[in-house]
């Protein structure tokens, strides 16, 4: 006898995975539908690499590895070859992973020759006794753990080059989102939205996980970390909760850990998740911050919150069906099956 579908679908183990790739001021009508859908094209891609693995049986930790590293290859983002310039001309990245079940966590910050700093906070968390390594230790540490290592110039791009010189002459600091950033334009030398990426992801096996990487913002300090690489700030993951990935004004976020205030209520309250990163976010902005989090809970329900414009997202399930965002309103701009 065969069981009705839906009967089918409740038997299976609810799979999802979650990524964004930057909140800022992406308003509908500004960007131009090629830059739409470039964006579109690189977060389904990063949507597909992802949920290969969560189909397959695989786990969340390596789903969100494999999400955030798509992200980390595309220069429309601010991660990994994408990234954004400091003050003193050098690229630092920073990026974290945490795995909901056992709660280990790792990190890297301000690392400067790592094709995929996701990759190296996964080796931290797995192949370290350590949390966090920074700088040329974590450098380091990843060589020797033969991970991917690059020339700095590998991240070096003419467009946020100019960036810099911009954010220098007018003698600010740009987070990839201003509102008077240009969107279109990444070749000109004009300033882009772009962001941070982050993912999770829940298994087959119940599983969640969180990961989060970035550049920071053009313009930073030399040795300036953010809440990405910041467990609790900017990355959090528990199974008795919710996993929970940001991105936004570092700052506020690490002054009111962002991700674990938003799991802690989940936990401790039984807020619910939408509720509970309105919450947080409200708290960032009271400190005059703002942005996004993405979070999912064991059962797989979701919210993607954010109170900015826009955030880059995407989403996507046991059906297979890739779910796209780029504008407030939760509107959806694309959906693309990957079966
Ligand atoms: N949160 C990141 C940072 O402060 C920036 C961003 O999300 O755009 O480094």
């Amino acid at each position: 006898m065969t069981l009705p579908s839906n009967l089918a679908q409740a038997d299976t183990p609810p799979i999802r995975l979650l990524i964004h790739g930057g909140a800022g001021g992406m308003e509908r009508g500004k960007l131009t539908a090629e830059r739409e859908q470039a964006h579109t094209q690189v977060l389904t891609q990063s949507l597909a690499a992802g949920y290969a693995i969560l189909k397959a049986g695989g786990s969340s930790t390596d789903a969100v590895i494999a999400a955030i590293a798509v992200m980390e290859d595309s220069l429309l983002f601010n991660a990994g070859k994408g990234a954004v310039f400091t003050h003193a001309g050098r690229i630092e990245l920073d990026a974290s992973i945490m795995d909901g079940a056992t709660r280990m966590a790792g990190a890297v910050a301000a690392v400067t020759t790592i094709r995929n700093p996701i990759r190296a906070a996964h080796a931290v968390m797995t192949q370290s006794a350590h949390v966090m390594l920074i700088g040329e230790g974590a450098d380091t540490f990843a060589a020797e753990q033969g991970l991917e290592i690059v020339d700095p110039s590998y991240f070096h791009t003419e467009f946020r080059w100019k960036q810099l010189q911009k954010a220098i002459a007018e003698d600010r600091m740009l987070r990839d989102h201003d509102a008077d950033v240009d969107l279109n334009t990444p070749q000109s030398g004009k300033d882009e939205k772009r962001g941070t990426v982050g993912a999770v992801a829940l298994d087959h096996h119940g599983n969640l996980a969180a990961g989060t990487s970035t550049g920071g913002f053009t313009n930073k300090r030399f040795g300036r970390v953010g809440d990405s690489p910041i467990i609790g700030a900017g990355t959090y993951a528990d199974n008795r909760s919710v996993a929970v990935s940001a991105t936004g004004t570092g700052e506020m976020f690490i002054r009111t850990a962002a991700a674990f205030n938003t799991a802690a209520q989940v936990r401790l309250l039984r807020t619910p998740i939408a509720e509970a990163a309105d919450n947080a976010l409200g708290e960032i902005a009271a400190i005059g911050g703002d942005g996004g989090l993405i979070v999912l809970d064991a059962k797989g329900q979701y919210t993607m919150r954010f109170n900015t414009k826009g955030m880059y997202r995407g989403a996507i399930g046991n059906d297979g069906i890739a779910w796209i965002g780029i504008y407030a309103g939760n509107e959806i701009s694309q959906e693309n099956s990957l079966k």
